[in-house]
């Protein structure tokens, strides 16, 4: 299976100081895969340094088989990742067919078959960003993520400020995408069993480093583990 994403022993964090420290991590193709730890533990930061935006201090990362290392980050997404960043980074001034059509590569196609994943925003498509709900946000942000075909999706803390009842319906989707279009799916969520249900592996970061990994289900059924993982008490590895 194609991997998409490598992470060997990666040193990174800001003005020299590591906040992130001997990460080791991976993404294939059609894979969910969920990046979990308390708050602080470095998880944005980690796909932040995947987009270009933050400078690997040691170590690497692979995008598509090809090192990030001083590469400019839309040059980066333009091969096919895609980041959705806390706070979802919409245009709120503008409608959601004008923030689609934004984020589209080749235009109306792209934005119709983002759509089919959220086809409620196709109801709402001259209404302004700012006006929507949170959810309808959020999907906004997917839905444009999604225009540009990406192989390799991070959503960075989708269900912030959102109902679980909207984070229960959300989540599934990004299942649905790694399922039907084959592409990587990299996960940060504060709603560690929901997040578990839709994941194939899951990763535990505690104050920098890798606590926990493991298949998604086994961790999702132990209790004890993901607890001690959350106070950086365990190491399986
Ligand atoms: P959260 O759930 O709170 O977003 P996180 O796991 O995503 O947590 P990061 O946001 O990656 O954690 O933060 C990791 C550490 O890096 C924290 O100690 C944070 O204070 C620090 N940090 C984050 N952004 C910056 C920055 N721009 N400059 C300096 N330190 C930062």
């Amino acid at each position: 299976m194609e991997t998409l994403l490598e992470i060997n022993d990666l040193n990174t964090g800001y003005n020299g100081v590591s906040v992130v420290r001997g990460l080791n991590l991976h993404v294939n193709a059609g894979e969910v895969v969920a990046l979990l730890g308390p708050n602080g533990a470095g998880k944005t930061t980690t796909l932040l340094t995947t987009s270009g935006l933050v400078p690997i201090i040691s170590g690497e990362i692979k995008v598509f088989g090809k090192s990030v290392k001083g590469r400019r980050p839309h040059l980066i997404a333009r091969e096919g990742l895609a980041h959705v960043p806390e706070g979802r980074a919409l245009f709120y001034q503008l409608t959601v067919g004008e923030n689609l059509r934004l984020g589209a590569a080749r235009g109306a196609a792209d934005v119709k078959q983002a759509l089919a994943y959220f086809p409620i925003l196709a109801e709402i498509m001259d209404r302004r960003a700012g006006l929507l709900s949170g959810g309808e946000q959020q999907m906004l942000a997917m839905a444009r993520a999604l225009t540009v075909k990406p192989k390799l999706l991070m959503v960075d803390e989708m269900s912030l400020g959102l109902a679980p009842i909207i984070v229960e319906r959300l989540l599934p989707i990004l299942r649905t995408i790694a399922d039907e279009t084959g592409a990587g799916v990299l996960l940060v969520e504060q709603h560690v069993n929901m997040a578990l249900q839709v994941a194939d592996r899951a990763y535990i970061l505690s104050h920098g480093e890798l606590v926990t990994e493991g298949d998604a289900k086994e961790l999702a059924s132990n209790r004890s583990l993901l607890e001690a993982s959350y106070l950086g008490e365990t190491s399986s590895h």
